[in-house]
């Protein structure tokens, strides 16, 4: 939990963030040693490990090729998790250089991550929004919508940020209730995914049609519709929870 100066000889990966992107140069993330990087003298946070490496924080922006993590959003999906986490405990130090009970200066702390506040002891973490994530089945159909925010063609599972004060389950109910009209029954959990944009956590569930016909909410998506297992249009690359809810659900439908 402890920066040091890199002298140039430490190894690993190198996530070098700041204001939610990260050093892409070539579109890959660094590896190898610090020198070969021209990387001594930074400041770094080892913040966990992949193949075996560290990988290394520096909350820096570099002169060019600064880049939005969706860049390696569909590689090896354990990379691109700890580019988020650099990319999100970035913006978090950032964002929390004073205290915003008492306006002081702030500080790291050794053991966790955390800031503290050196004249009032408020403790800060990094915050993380939970949202829904969920594959709804009707017999041998999936329902997926194209959405207002991502104009790219891709037809996905609904999804949604849980609101204060409300369970995973009841923010599934209501998301799937205002953006398409349906009311859906046998929810189950399936997993989760942290998505750096810019701090969800999501958690991905499976859920059966109960009643209702597609009422479309024009502000967060462009269509919604029932579409059969085996013709389904262009969804999520792999990798994604996304992807993995909807082959989940074909898997169901072709049990039918
Ligand atoms: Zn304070």
């Amino acid at each position: 939990m402890t920066q040091q100066k890199l002298t140039g000889t430490e190894r690993g990966w190198w996530i070098v963030s700041l204001e939610n992107q990260v050093w892409l140069p070539q579109g890959e993330l660094p590896s190898g040693t610090a020198n070969q990087w021209s990387l001594q003298g930074h400041m770094a946070l080892p913040i966990g490990e992949w193949l075996g490496e560290t990988v290394w924080l520096i909350r820096h922006r570099m002169t060019s090729n600064m880049s939005s993590p969706r860049l390696i959003a569909d590689r090896d999906a354990k990379l691109f998790q700890m580019v988020g986490r650099g990319v999100q405990l970035a913006e978090f130090y950032r964002s929390h250089r004073y205290c915003g009970y008492c306006g002081h200066d702030m500080q790291h702390s050794q053991y966790e991550w955390a800031c503290l506040c050196s004249h009032c002891e408020e403790r800060y973490y990094p915050q993380i929004a939970p949202s829904i994530i969920v594959g709804i089945r009707r017999d041998d159909h999936i329902l997926l919508a194209q959405h207002q925010r991502h104009r790219n063609g891709i037809h996905t599972v609904l999804a949604g940020f849980v609101e204060v004060g409300e369970t995973l389950e009841e923010a599934v109910h209501r998301e799937v209730m205002e953006e398409s009209g349906v009311k859906i029954c046998n929810l189950r959990y399936v997993a989760s995914q942290p998505w750096p944009f810019p701090n969800s956590l999501m958690t991905g569930f499976l859920a059966d049609y109960e009643s209702g016909e597609i009422k479309v909410d024009p502000v967060e998506l462009i269509s919604a519709d029932w579409f059969r297992y085996d013709k389904l249009p262009l969804i999520p690359p792999p990798d994604t929870i996304a992807r993995r809810l909807i082959e989940d659900t074909v898997v169901l439908c072709r049990q039918q």
